[in-house]
């Protein structure tokens, strides 16, 4: 079945806008773009009017864990199955919000999230998966106030506690096994974490160099939690694709000098950053994490300036952990209006969170994120341009329809 798309304006998740737009579909992917006068059809042909057309958006950094409580220790210990079912209201919210793929860089529940999307029997964004995140003992994955053997024992928890080259090794075949989109160390300490600073380096040379090769073979990137600059040289020199939060970037500029010339992507994930700082209190955070939330944020938006400024490689992301600091498809979108007070373009941050989330995922999320002919047909349609006000995309009510594989899964339209 074909259906033809026709945009007063297309953007086109690379960078590009282009007047009066057509794009041709076939089933579920994209055959042709162009202008209306180069893409020809012949024959009759369902015609779908629309004033903007854009990529989905992708959430480049989440973590699908169903969670209500704010303490991360709890999320070890409430029932799993709760917490799973939860999920499913979630991915329908990033739908319902424009988000057609999201890239899951923690949780023990997003590749049978993404198995029963892919089946059909709920409605959700594409996911890709790195599955549970490997972390060293007393590392950002530990949960540190409790027994060592319930944090190893606990398939349902977001990381594993993994030391050592084989063990990094046996953990990455896992989840290999398991069918990750990508694999996830923690290579600093973190916020949440109770008894590590950001500023800390985790795991050795030998380990981050084993989850890489296996990865490779295997033809999936990986990602690294990065806060502090040991961790991140770390990362980048043994062959990390991706930075997620790069805090601390601004104490040695040079690695964003290096960040470049590697084509390394970094995701910021400023906005969960910037609510537990000022919403932590009221809401209840530990208090050791509104410290360093509140310690490192202004580091942070300098770092990701910095960052901007030197034209690194930039995906947006959210981090965010469900209700009700950061409930799913209720302002994701921040990131990119924040992205843009980093000094980002409109319209670079549109790229952010199309074609370079879509780059971020890997080899796995080659058929995501731009309007290409190949690629999926995943797309938004507005009324208004996001380019004069990026700001709209917070809100769903101006999402006029989601379009996924061709198929108009949200329709808002009169
Ligand atoms: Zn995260």
């Amino acid at each position: 079945m074909k259906k033809l798309f026709l945009a007063d304006l297309l953007i086109d998740g690379k960078g590009n806008s282009l007047k009066n737009a057509a794009v041709l579909i076939s089933e579920d992917k994209i055959v042709n773009v162009g202008t209306e006068e180069e893409v020809k059809v012949r024959g009759n042909i369902e015609t779908i009017n629309t004033k903007i057309l854009m990529p989905g958006l992708i959430d480049a950094h989440a973590h699908f864990l169903g969670t209500h409580s704010l303490d991360m220790s709890q999320w070890l210990i409430e029932n799993d199955k709760v917490r799973s079912i939860r999920t499913v209201k979630e991915v329908q919210d990033m739908l319902l919000s424009g988000y057609t793929a999201v890239r899951d860089v923690g949780s023990a529940i997003s590749l049978s999230l993404k198995k029963v999307i892919n089946e059909d029997t709920i409605k959700g964004p594409r996911i890709y998966a790195a599955h549970r995140a490997l972390s060293q003992t007393a590392g950002h994955g530990d949960v540190h106030s409790y027994p060592i053997n319930t944090v190893r024992t606990e398939e349902g928890w977001i990381a594993r506690l993994v030391d050592g080259v084989d063990e990094v090794r046996k953990a990455t075949r896992e989840n290999l096994r398991q069918g990750a989109d990508l694999i996830k160390i923690f290579v600093t300490g973190g916020v949440m974490s109770e008894i590590d600073h950001p500023h800390q380096t985790q795991f050795t040379p030998e380990e981050v160099r084993a989850a890489v090769e296996e990865a490779k073979r295997y033809g999936v990137y990986v990602s690294a939690h990065a806060h502090g600059v040991g961790g991140i040289e770390l990362a980048l020199e043994n062959g990390v694709n991706t930075i997620e939060h790069g805090m601390y970037l601004k104490e040695k500029p040079e690695l964003l000098e290096i960040m470049k010339e590697k084509g390394t992507i970094l995701i910021p994930t400023l906005i969960i950053i910037k609510l537990i700082a000022e919403k932590g209190e009221e809401m209840g955070y530990p208090d050791f994490a509104i410290e360093k939330a509140k310690e490192g944020y202004n580091t942070h938006i300098k770092s990701i300036k910095l960052a901007v400024s030197k034209d690194v490689n930039i995906a947006a992301g959210s981090d965010f952990l469900g209700p009700p600091l950061s409930p799913y498809g209720f302002g994701n979108a921040r990131e990119i209006e924040l992205l843009t007070h980093a000094g980002m373009s409109p319209m670079n941050a549109i790229v952010a969170t199309t074609g370079m989330a879509g780059k971020a995922i890997g080899p796995r999320g080659k058929l995501v994120g731009t309007i290409e002919k190949g690629k999926y047909a995943d797309f938004l349609i507005l009324d208004k341009n996001p380019l004069e006000n990026i700001a709209l995309l917070q809100n769903r009510e101006e999402i006029k329809a989601v379009v996924k594989g061709g198929e108009v899964v949200v329709d808002r339209r009169q």
